[in-house]
């Protein structure tokens, strides 16, 4: 953030002693701790080192935040990502903490200043890039200042496995020799048992007390369509989100400008971001989607790393992701203030053939693509439930009925360890819950496709084979005289979509199979003889062609009526007025569910407005009286 306003020149008032409730009270404006928030915090004032793995929006920050204050000395965060922690910075500085960050972005003034001000004791947090820590004159320094704690974020980075790791993590464990007896505290939101297990071996962290959290994220709908036409599905999922912030992610760079391109003719403001693109205009992007309201960002997965925007409401995928961990991961950054949020994906057959030629056609080892393969077919297998989405999506992650995550990690110490696991029939938040899908008998529409694919010798790509099902006299059947096969015509019954629905859930399931390197001609597996002998039976879903809107999302998903609707506009122009001053996000300034506390309860003065959550001292000195005015003016008018 340019020009966040320094709050170090007032120096407030140290917080070290107070307890964890009064700051999480007047600095943080906030009135019950959340989940485990308090026992972590009291752990790590303690002076013991802990593992913290919590979903993405569970409340990290405050964790590491209010032990790092109420211990003596200056907390040091670790954090890869330099947007994060330019971000975190200007966050403290809003709320009156007195924070500063340590990465290539400052210039050597800058950075000496930083220095002098540790030196001096007068910074409470300080967010420090791994590789400079790592530096010997740093920890040089550094080792003479009065450290209270170090928190390791994204502490998932010292895992080999994963897909974020960073070799300056590995030497973290050695930080230990210059700050004896400071807690250390690793922290992330993305771990596997596996990754759970490198983190505390890596880091060598000493009997760490454990805390891991449910992945799920309830606040989180999810919904998948099949691909009919997507731009309209796209366009009726966007109606359901006026004025809301959200992500589109599109597979290709050119994909990426044709869709923003076409939702700006349709009158919502939409931005490209893809590695194609300048860096200043991607940074010009990313900046206006942090800072304005109502912004959409169509992207590739070159964009969200170390995207901190609270409010995003809806991350919409335009294909198949990679995996169910990227599928995760990239629907994670939606709802990060645990208000309502939806992940909506739209993929087609196309994707699966295209995502199989990329991995087939990489030059990785053959257990490698073995493996990416596997990883695909778990994600269409999600795809195409029946069941609620949310159940298998946890399963998968080593949680649920199957799963405990801390059974696998090799330790003595399991006092503090836990795992809450997520036990439900359905979740009521997903389109299968809502919307059960239909199934049917499909034993004998498979059969047909299958000998179809038999008839033309397995050399046949899926549209030719649909066409000579439906009895199509196209350029190729002619050419091929596919006329006077047997199955020609046979499936006239059934539309070009519902046979292409079929194809793919008989790939899902393994009973067809699509040759790369011959043209995608579909081919049978062995599975596929014991469907056409009629040993086997097939319930398939119906294709879910139609994206349906549930009721909650149709009408506005902050739940704000029209009535509201007049404060709400002004509350926000209010806090967009604040944040273009301050040169600060909108949700720095409040977090839409502060606003929408103070659309309810109408606070008339600055007491009444301490009450609201996310309304600390700071900020009620800072932006109180604007956002008074506000609500004073609309009720006189009204
Ligand atoms: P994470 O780092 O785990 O993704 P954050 O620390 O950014 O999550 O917290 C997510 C949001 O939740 C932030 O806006 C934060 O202010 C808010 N939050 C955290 N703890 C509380 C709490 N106890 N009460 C209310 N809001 C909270
Ligand atoms: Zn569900």
């Amino acid at each position: 953030m340019q020009s966040a306003d320094s709050a170090q020149n007032s120096l407030p008032p140290a917080h070290t002693g107070q307890s964890p409730q009064t700051i999480l009270e007047s600095v943080f404006g906030y009135a019950e701790f959340r989940d485990r928030q308090k026992e972590i915090i009291d752990t790590a004032i303690e002076g013991r080192d802990n593992l913290i793995i919590m979903p993405t929006g569970g409340g990290k920050s405050l964790c590491y935040q209010i032990p790092a204050l109420v211990r003596s000395g200056t907390g040091i965060v670790i954090s890869p990502l330099i947007a994060l922690m330019q971000d975190q910075v200007s966050a403290l500085l809003q709320v009156g903490i007195r924070a500063a960050f340590l990465n290539s972005t400052l210039s050597e003034y800058e950075t000496e200043q930083v220095i002098e001000q540790m030196k001096a004791g007068e910074i409470d947090i300080l967010y420090v890039a791994p590789e400079r820590i790592n530096q010997p004159a740093t920890r040089n320094w550094l080792s003479q200042c009065h450290i209270s704690l170090i928190a390791i974020d994204e502490a998932h980075c010292v895992s080999q496995w994963g897909h974020d790791f960073r070799q300056d993590y590995l030497l973290l464990n050695q930080l230990p020799q210059y700050f004896p007896n400071v807690p250390r505290m690793a922290l992330t939101a993305t771990a596997t048992p596996r990754s759970q297990r490198d983190i505390v071996n890596n880091l060598e962290l000493s009997s760490p007390a454990k805390f891991i959290s449910s992945f799920d994220r309830p606040n989180i709908r999810y919904e998948v369509a099949a691909k009919t036409d997507g731009k309209k599905q796209l366009l009726r999922f966007l109606t359901g989100h006026r004025d809301e912030s959200g992500i589109i992610y599109c597979l290709s760079r050119k994909k990426v400008e044709s869709t923003a391109a076409w939702l700006n003719d349709r009158g919502l403001t939409a931005m490209p971001y893809h590695a194609g693109l300048a860096a200043d205009v991607r940074a010009e992007n990313q900046a206006r989607f942090l800072r304005e309201d109502a912004v959409i960002m169509v992207a590739t997965i070159a964009f969200g790393m170390g995207i901190d925007k609270p409010d995003v409401r809806f991350v919409v995928h335009m294909n198949l992701p990679k995996s169910l961990e990227s599928y995760y991961q990239e629907t994670g950054r939606a709802g990060r203030d645990g208000e309502p949020a939806e992940a909506f994906m739209i993929y087609g057959l196309d994707d699966v053939v295209q995502l199989s030629q990329f991995i087939d056609n990489s030059r990785a080892s053959e257990e490698y693509k073995r493996n990416e393969k596997s990883k695909l077919d778990a994600l269409l297998g999600w795809c195409e439930v029946t069941q609620c989405r949310r159940q298998p999506l946890l399963n998968y992650f080593g949680e649920g009925q199957l799963g405990s995550n801390n059974a696998e990690i090799g330790d003595e110490s399991t006092d503090e360890s836990d795992t809450t696991s997520t036990k439900m029939s359905g979740c009521n938040n997903c389109d299968t819950c809502q919307t059960p899908p239909k199934t049917w008998d499909a034993t004998e529409a498979a059969q047909k496709l299958l000998s179809c694919v038999y008839r033309l010798n397995q050399r046949f790509g899926l549209a030719h084979t649909v066409d000579v099902l439906r009895g199509k006299e196209s350029e190729k059947v002619q050419q091929f005289s596919h006329k006077q096969l047997s199955t020609f015509g046979i499936g006239a019954d059934l539309s070009q979509n519902q046979w292409r629905s079929i194809a793919r859930q008989l790939l899902v399931r393994g009973l067809l199979s699509v040759d790369s390197e011959r043209y995608n001609a579909l081919t049978l597996t062995a599975a596929s003889r014991e469907l056409l002998q009629g040993q086997i039976s097939l319930q398939l879903r119906e294709d879910v062609s139609e994206p349906r809107l549930s009721k909650k999302v149709a009408k506005h998903s902050n739940g704000v009526t029209a009535q509201d609707s007049t404060l709400w506009d002004a509350l926000r122009a209010c806090r967009k007025d604040l944040a273009d001053e301050h040169g600060i996000p909108p949700y720095m300034v409040f977090h839409d569910a502060t606003l929408m506390e103070m659309m309810e309860n109408h606070p008339s003065s600055k007491d009444q407005l301490l009450g609201i959550s996310g309304v600390g001292e700071s900020k009620l000195e800072k932006f109180g009286e604007a956002f008074l005015q506000v609500i004073t003016q609309h009720i006189d008018n009204n």
